[in-house]
């Protein structure tokens, strides 16, 4: 395997070993505290409260690299760099190692080291260590931006050791006052580390104030998309686990529990694959089943989706093919689950989206009608 040669290279040594060259520093609790990281309170989504949306349209914080490398991932992506799976939270913008990131928005500036835990329903709980005057280097700095309303916009992978003087300036001021630095949409704030492997990018986040993933692609100025995800193929699952294909218009027996849904998503002329933040189920009676994450990481209202219930590790079709789930870096397919609907029946339609609205469908019938 050509890209463990790199990640070996970073463990030998390293300090956050096990996850060092992973996309987001993930580690356990006592590991975290040796660093000198603390939990953060009100990170995990919470659900079910009004908050008005955020802002739409917003620039970007950087500039993408080409048409080809803008994003690889998106924030639903599922990730898994050896210490447990997880959602990816935001979105890996690709642009060139030492430009410039620029805040997205107007707002109070914060900066910090941070990690984090991560429990088996890939939800996270944040780790911090605020900025203190005396930049160390690591690659898991974050300079955020919160608006008016408490949105949070994180950019991740930005060198500590070179900040703007004039934001170090803000920052020092804002140890003796609290709150007080704040900056205009489109000041520079920092500029991209160079990563270790793979691919040069910022890590970008955009969080409610209750600690919920918005989808970073949804309020910001859009990349260009008008490609439908793929769907490659399309598997049932019975109640005994049994394993069957469908074909485009094909007939399921009774029983089947679940769908899941081999697929990938990517934008025009995008060079990565990404997961696709939509997939439902729909009977033409009208029951249907299925996530929509278009324009928050949780369910309808807000609450959590265990990682587990969302994507299968792998399956084995009935032509004995053994297809997994991967996604890291943008390389990858995914397999996605959709429950059957209890006592639907008939024909129905799956359908596959993007961000931008694109969809693909496949058409089946379930059961004799
Ligand atoms: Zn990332």
């Amino acid at each position: 395997m050509n890209t463990f040669a790199p990640f070996l290279f970073i463990f030998v040594g390293a300090l956050f070993s096990s996850s060092a060259g992973a996309d987001e520093l993930r580690l356990s609790r006592s590991e975290l505290r040796a660093l000198g990281l603390k939990p953060v309170l009100n990170n995990r989504a919470s659900g079910n409260i009004a908050y008005a949306e955020p802002a739409r349209g917003t620039e970007w914080p950087i500039v993408f690299k080409s048409q080809a490398a803008s994003i690889a991932q998106n924030y639903v992506q599922h990730q898994d760099y050896g210490t447990g799976q997880y959602y990816h939270g935001g979105c890996d913008l690709r642009t060139e190692p030492y430009s410039a990131a620029r805040a997205p928005i107007a707002g109070k500036l914060e900066a910090g080291y941070y990690g984090y835990e991560t429990a088996s329903d890939g939800q996270d709980t944040k780790w911090w260590k605020p900025w203190d005057g005396k930049p160390t280097a690591s690659l898991y700095f974050e300079i955020a931006v919160i608006d008016e309303a408490g949105y949070r916009y994180e950019m991740h992978h930005v060198n500590p050791l070179t900040l703007p003087s004039d934001i170090v300036a803000l920052l020092n001021a804002d140890l003796t006052k609290p709150g007080t630095a704040k900056v205009e949409a489109g000041r520079i704030l920092a500029y991209v580390a160079k990563w270790p492997s793979e691919y040069d990018h910022v890590h970008f986040n955009l969080i409610r104030p209750d600690g919920l993933h918005m989808n970073p692609e949804r309020y910001s100025v859009p990349v260009s998309d008008h490609e439908a995800p793929r769907i490659i193929g399309v598997y049932s699952v019975d109640a005994k686990g049994k394993v069957g294909e469908l074909r485009e218009g094909g007939r399921l027996p009774v029983g089947i529990r679940e769908l899941v849904v081999a697929t990938t998503e990517s934008r025009d002329g995008n060079e990565y694959v990404q997961t696709p933040p939509y997939v439902f189920l729909i009977f033409s009676t009208g029951e249907k089943a299925g996530w929509d994450f278009r324009n928050w990481l949780g369910d309808a209202t807000g609450k959590w989706v265990d990682i587990r219930n969302f994507f299968r590790d792998e399956i084995r079709t009935p032509s004995r093919k053994t297809i997994r789930n991967t996604g890291n870096y943008g390389v990858g397919q995914f397999l996605i689950r959709v429950p059957v609907p209890a006592g639907a029946a008939g024909s129905f339609r799956l359908s596959v989206g993007d961000t931008a609205g694109n969809l693909a469908e496949m058409t089946g019938i379930l059961g004799s009608r």
